[in-house]
């Protein structure tokens, strides 16, 4: 096929913006298309080269292009630049100074797309010393046989600015026209586009194979599954009502969505838009070598940064910054992140995407050994609004935001790709802030681990309730504490230390060290929130809560201040119903 045949294709579409004639544009186009290269004129349409799950990309900057140009034509490189001062767009600059002159060849030969795309192919694929001359030596090749227009594209491709306007589902509704049009040949294209995330596989096999050979595409490790998503919605009973009463109600957490695959003891994961995101995250793919007990198996997962020291949740923010740093094997050893698995979505051979929820949960369970790095989502099956809500009010407090309600009805299949009601976000509307520090006193210690071996990790911190001359715990604090702060905690507490819980103390937690209560810190977190784990406050708001401080951390210790000096229960249950207002006053809606 004629490299020529196609740009003028792409002429006609970039000079519509028109969805209808785009689409009539591409029929054309695949008309004229021999099936054998269906899957590379896609991706040439889209200015691609591969699906882009495969994460290779010619990215010859707008700089080399010019130098290829001059290899091409011999016209100086201060007149190229000149150029391309005046028309900003490399493409254009092609197309110009070509149609001006070119080198003379004794063998220029009309492209064609399998030359241009096997050139292109190669271009992505060079690595290491000397491949950006080499890029730019194989593209002045391809400008060299080619006419004005074509290389106006050809730069455009090779630097990923084609835009044509043509979206994947533009070109999906051609491929279904072309192909036959009914609804039903759509719905087929799509749901295997959104199994494979490869639009060119999919029209290579539908122009090879018609619509049955679409049908038998199958899930592949190494392809990723767009990723089900999620509709919202305010309220609890409007949740229940569109599940028809009963749901899995699960943690929301605050992370990045990672869709993991496993094959005989490799790993890949990618993220939420299908790219390839394996080398961010070494410990968790060590860690999923270990704990899956199948050769087999896709899982779908949210990653989220943990406190090595608490266990606890951390704000996901934590988590982004890894992929800006370089040092990512540090960085994991610092900021651990844990994912948490939610879904199967295959499993040693077969596609599990079409069973119900409830028997995929089965079987993730069954596959899964836990581990720090890998567990699995928590969550219940429940139709009893009063029981969802404690979990939401639960799941808050661990710091997560909040619950996905999904659907268990025997339709609950894994919908790749597509927002519906099967799963519904139930979100706080709201974030509030704490605005003020507390002073709260230190009752006992949880062991470091890693780098705070030898020291303790994380304090479990109490309010004391002075009415009842107690001292109730409100959080594990893990954070904010300088080396030096680590280091002189155990000297720091030794007077203090006894084997069991002090009788002053009320803690329905566990802790591995226990302290006389009289170190006193202050504190700042986020937000107080409703707590089944926590005694401050218990029963003062909600029955079977008490009240807790999120995401704390360490601003000093208090030596100035005795136990009996530290903030109050009652004042933090006023803190807590301070926020509340503010909420009321700024969000009327508010739901939790
Ligand atoms: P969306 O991903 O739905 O477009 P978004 O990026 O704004 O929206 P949210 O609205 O916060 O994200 O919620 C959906 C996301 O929540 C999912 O894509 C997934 O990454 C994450 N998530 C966390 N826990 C779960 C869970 N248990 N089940 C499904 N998704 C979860």
């Amino acid at each position: 096929m004629l490299f020529k045949a196609l740009v003028e294709h792409f002429e006609k579409l970039e000079a519509t913006t028109s969805r209808l004639a785009m689409i009539d544009i591409l029929v054309h186009l695949f008309s004229e298309t021999p099936p054998n290269l269906m899957d590379k004129v896609v991706y040439l349409t889209l200015g691609e080269v591969y699906p882009s799950y495969v994460g290779l990309e010619v990215g010859l900057a707008d700089k080399l292009v010019l130098r290829a140009v001059v290899l091409a034509t011999g016209i100086p490189d201060l007149k190229v630049e000149q150029e391309y001062k005046a028309l900003g767009d490399s493409g254009l600059v092609a197309e110009k100074l070509l149609s001006t002159k070119r080198k003379a060849t004794l063998f220029s030969q009309p492209l064609t797309v399998e030359k241009v795309y096997i050139t292109l192919e190669k271009m992505c694929r060079i690595s290491g010393e000397g491949a950006q001359d080499t890029k730019i030596k194989l593209f002045a090749g391809l400008l060299t046989d080619s006419t004005p227009k074509e290389a106006k594209y050809l730069s455009r491709i090779v630097s990923g600015r084609l835009r044509l306007g043509v979206a994947e589902m533009t070109i999906l509704d051609a491929l279904a026209v072309a192909y036959g049009g009914s609804r039903e040949l759509r719905d087929t294209i799509e749901r295997a586009y959104n199994i494979t995330s490869d639009i060119g596989l999919i029209a290579k096999t539908l122009a090879e194979g018609g619509i049955d050979a679409v049908k038998n595409i199958k899930i592949a490790i190494g392809r990723p599954i767009k990723p089900q998503l999620a509709e919202r919605l305010s309220s609890l009973d409007e949740i229940l009502e569109k599940l028809n009463g009963r749901c899995i109600a699960e943690y929301k957490y605050d992370g990045l969505r990672i869709q993991a695959h496993i094959a005989d003891g490799a790993v890949i994961l990618f993220s939420r838009r299908q790219e390839n995101i394996t080398e961010q995250f070494p410990d968790i793919v060590e860690a999923l070598k270990k704990c899956v007990v199948a050769n087999e198996a896709i899982l779908d997962g949210e990653a989220v940064p943990v406190d090595p020291n608490t266990g606890e949740l951390l704000p996901f923010q934590v988590v982004a910054q890894r992929r800006r740093k370089y040092d990512i094997e540090r960085y994991a050893e610092e900021i651990p992140v844990t994912l948490f698995l939610f879904d199967i979505l295959y499993l040693d051979g077969e596609d599990l995407t079409v069973k119900p929820y409830l028997e995929r949960k089965k079987l993730l369970e069954s596959v899964i050994k836990e581990t720090d790095r890998v567990k699995l989502a928590q969550y219940i099956v429940s139709g009893n609004p009063e029981e969802i809500e404690r979990f939401f009010h639960k799941s808050i407090e661990e710091g997560t935001e909040g619950l996905i309600c999904k659907s268990i009805l025997p339709n609950s299949i894994y919908e790749a790709g597509k927002r519906g009601w099967q799963w519904i976000k139930w979100k706080r509307s709201y974030r509030s802030e704490m605005t003020d520090t507390v002073d709260l006193v230190a009752v006992g210690a949880f062991a470091g681990r890693g780098k705070r071996a030898g020291t303790y990790g994380a304090l479990l911190m109490a309010a004391y309730n002075s009415d009842k001359d107690r001292f109730e715990t409100v959080c594990k604090l893990g954070s904010g504490f300088t080396d030096e702060d680590l280091a002189k905690l155990p000297e720091m507490f030794k007077p203090y230390l006894i084997n069991h819980k002090h009788p002053r103390v009320e803690s329905s937690i566990e802790a591995d060290y226990w302290f006389v209560p009289v170190i006193v810190a202050e504190v700042i977190g986020d937000e107080i929130t409703l707590s089944p784990m926590h005694t401050c406050g218990f029963e003062a708001i909600r029955p079977k809560s008490g009240l807790a401080i999120r995401f704390p951390r360490l601003v000093r210790f208090r030596e100035d201040k005795s136990a009996e000096d530290a903030t109050t229960t009652t004042e933090i249950i006023e803190m807590y119903r301070m926020q509340l207002k503010t909420i009321e006053e700024t969000t009327p809606t508010d739901t939790a």
